[in-house]
């Protein structure tokens, strides 16, 4: 029996600081870590209870204990939810909770059925984790989130096994009181298995939520805030290597907002960040999903298109050069139309970097922009497109 007393101390002791550090861990920006805190601290205070809640009446404590339980089994779906951006179903699952801890109130207050309490309570619980895992199942793909998948699924399957074990080898109710039914073997072994797969999802819940740090500070490291495309750090990161052998084949681009300093001027600084977004947005939805977009600085961006040709890009910058021309902007606040130039090159045998390539297509936006502005010049091309010069436009001149 001491070894049971040990292990009733140990438990809830392990799981409240697992708790505590998703809790703690929570600053570093990872959303779904106060669920699984929460859930963990509400599981060490259902384990404890037995403890915690001596003095009172025996059906008091299996109530307060079953919630306990119905509480952590509902944030580890919340924090799981959260964690694959799926909808939260809060009401949904409240009111399943509410219903299964009346169901289970009933059957201790008035049934006084161990039995049936037993069963529903891990029912109600794999439930409060199926209904999780069944949402999110789509967007599990990286190999720690299918581990934190099958860990889930581990913990579903223990529920089942135990509720079967229980229907099958208790017919009648072996146990006659909850003093037996705490002091039994069964109860350990039921403790047991509860515990060593909670702390191997615990372990499992640690390294998701550290690797998430880590990722989320990773993209802040190689992404621009206001875009949300590479920057020049990210950029240079995800290219593909030149060696001498050999060099990834496929187009650069360069691209430049047209007189951007009178968007600022005239608009301000918050309109001008809005179109900044827009050229973004457009580069966005109209490169190939494999592109490399960057934003380099203040409203220039770079692309690497891979296994694109010149011919390619140029008509892909063409399409992109026209559709941001024709936006209206009025909702940003510019009342005017703003315009894009373009370079765009390849890379060559003899480049030692994507620089190359990109100094090459900089020549080029340079002379899209000594030729008019508004046009895409492609390497060992002229400037070909008639000058389009930027234009002040009224409102009902836009609408026309
Ligand atoms: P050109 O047609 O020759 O490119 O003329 P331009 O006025 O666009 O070129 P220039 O490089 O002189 O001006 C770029 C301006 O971009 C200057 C700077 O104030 C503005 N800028 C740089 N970064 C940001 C930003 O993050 N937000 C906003 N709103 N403006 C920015
Ligand atoms: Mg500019
Ligand atoms: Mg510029």
């Amino acid at each position: 029996m001491e070894s049971h007393d040990n292990f009733a101390y140990l438990l809830p002791f392990i799981f409240f600081v697992f708790g505590c550090t998703f809790l703690f861990l929570e600053r570093w920006g990872s959303a779904s870590s106060r669920y699984w805190g929460f859930g963990y601290v509400s599981a060490a205070l259902g384990f404890a209870s037995p403890l915690i809640l001596a003095g009172l009446p025996v059906p008091v404590q299996a109530i307060v204990s079953n919630a306990f339980f119905l509480a952590a089994f509902f944030f580890y779906g919340h924090a799981f939810l959260t964690r694959f951006g799926q909808p939260v179903l809060l009401a949904e699952r409240l009111i399943f909770c509410a219903a299964a801890l009346l169901g289970i109130s009933y059957l201790i207050i008035v049934k006084h059925d161990l039995r049936g309490e037993l069963a529903v309570s891990d029912i109600a619980c794999a439930t409060l984790l199926v209904i999780p895992l069944w949402q999110a199942h789509r967007h599990i793909r990286r190999p720690i989130d299918r581990l934190l998948g099958a860990m889930v699924g581990l913990a579903i399957a223990d529920s089942l096994v135990r509720v079967s074990a229980l229907l099958i080898l208790t017919s009648s109710g072996t146990y006659a009181s909850l003093e037996e039914f705490v002091a039994s073997d069964y109860a350990f072994f039921m403790q047991m298995t509860a515990s060593v797969i909670g702390f191997l999802m615990a372990l499992t819940v640690l390294g998701t939520v550290m690797l998430d740090i880590v990722w989320q500070h990773r993209h802040a490291a190689e992404h621009d805030p206001l875009t949300d495309l590479l920057n020049r750090r990210g950029f240079e990161r995800a290219m593909p290597d030149f060696n001498k052998e050999s060099f990834p084949s496929g187009a650069v681009l360069v691209c430049d907002i047209d007189h951007f300093k009178l968007v600022n001027d005239r608009f301000g600084h918050a309109a001008g960040d809005m179109v900044i977004v827009g050229l973004a947005a457009a580069l966005r939805d109209g490169l190939p999903a494999d592109a490399l977009a960057a934003r380099f600085g203040g409203e220039e961006f770079v692309a690497f298109l891979p296994g694109v040709t010149l011919a390619e890009v140029g008509v892909l910058c063409n399409a992109i050069r026209l559709a941001f021309a024709a936006r209206d902007w009025r909702e940003s606040g510019v009342i005017q139309q703003v315009t894009a130039s373009f370079g765009v090159s390849s890379t060559a045998r003899g480049d030692h970097s994507v620089h190359d390539a990109i100094g090459r297509a900089d020549a080029c936006l340079y002379a899209a922009k000594s030729a008019g502005r508004n046009q895409v010049v492609m390497e060992g091309q002229q400037a070909a497109d008639p000058p389009t010069q930027l234009r002040v436009v009224s409102a009902t001149d836009l609408r026309a």
